[in-house]
């Protein structure tokens, strides 16, 4: 079986009726690189930038974020690299001490992510800097986590237009064109997704909070996991808009949560118009291997019946009775 998942390797990822589809790769340091090489990912469409602070005393400064953010661009080899901002708070706590986050009762409510980045505009500059420097070495782009207003985004536009100018003033190279994407991951930027789709140059479901958030169920909670479910009606119908309209309006949108990697999930996704998957490594070749054996014009007809369905028990045994044979 390995030998049949390592031969599709070199194959393109098309549907039966000729859909290109891309697979991207998330990662979390930039040594992660190599195993997205070794799957042959389109690129990277999530690079967790927050594991580069975790875990130590010192938070790293702007160049040896740029090392880091320059090395997994270079083993990209010309793919596209998507940074994402740092997303602290909540499931991943700094260790470093931070009187902002002490005595907070509901952090994954609290100042986490992009919120966090606005609050500190230095530390969110240094990161800025870091990135478009290594957006020198090959194309990159800017992810912005848990956004819910258009205002966030446009204050993290300043930012960068600060960040450019401050490189620009030291002497340094900048590229012109750094696309600036957001996470849509909190129910209200998707409801409110029209509002988004004029100030972004691409969009990435993030299911693992945007399930978390629209079911209130914390998803580090052992004790509510049962309750984690991604097939809520509610769940695919918030999914199925942001990929319909983010489409329509002409921008991009890819899913990088944990549901982009589930192979079985994969003619769900496809269906509903997805073109841009983005996962863990490993799940690279099982995913491509279930697309390769999905016709785009069905996964649309089992979309629209999943879509009209109240039960995510009935909707998990269709999506069982659609697995393809091969898998
Ligand atoms: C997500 O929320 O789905 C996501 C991709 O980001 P993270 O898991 O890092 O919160
Ligand atoms: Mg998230």
């Amino acid at each position: 079986e390995k030998a049949a998942l390592g031969a599709l390797r070199s194959r393109a990822c098309v549907t039966i009726d000729g859909r290109l589809i891309e697979l991207h790769a998330n990662i979390e340091l930039p040594e992660d690189a190599i195993a997205a090489i070794n799957v042959n990912a389109s690129g990277v469409g999530l690079f967790r930038s927050e594991f580069l602070f975790l875990d130590r005393d010192e938070l790293p400064d702007e160049d040896e974020q740029f090392d880091a953010y320059r090395r997994a661009v270079s083993a990209m080899g010309g793919r596209p690299v998507t940074i994402r901002t740092i997303d602290i708070g909540a499931d991943k706590m700094l260790r470093v001490p931070d009187k902002r986050m002490d005595g907070t009762e509901n952090p994954a409510l609290g100042l986490r992510a992009i919120r966090y980045s606005l609050a500190e505009p230095k530390m969110f500059r240094a990161q800025l800097r870091a990135i478009l420097r290594a957006a020198v070495y090959g194309p990159v782009r800017i992810l912005l986590p848990m956004i819910s207003s258009v205002r966030e985004v446009e204050a993290a536009r300043e930012q960068i237009v600060r960040a450019r100018a401050e490189l620009t003033q030291r002497g340094q190279p900048v590229p012109d064109d750094v696309p600036v994407g957001g996470m849509i991951e909190i129910p209200a930027a998707a409801v409110a997704l029209r509002a988004f789709t004029p100030v972004l140059d691409f969009l990435s479901i993030g299911t693992n909070d945007l399930i978390q958030y629209t079911l209130a169920i914390d998803r580090a909670d052992a004790t509510v996991a049962d309750y984690y479910d991604p097939l809520h009606p509610a769940v695919l119908a918030l999914i199925a808009r942001t990929i319909e309209e983010g489409e329509r309006a002409g921008v991009s949108v890819s899913v990088c949560g944990e549901m982009a990697g589930d192979p079985l999930l994969a003619p769900l996704l496809l269906g509903m118009g997805l073109r841009n998957f983005s996962m863990h490594p490993a799940q690279i070749p099982y995913v491509k291997q279930a697309l390769l054996a999905c016709r785009h014009d069905e996964a649309r007809q089992l979309a629209d019946a999943v879509l009209a369905e109240n039960d995510s028990r009935v909707i998990r045994s269709l999506l069982a009775a659609a697995r393809p044979a091969a898998l």
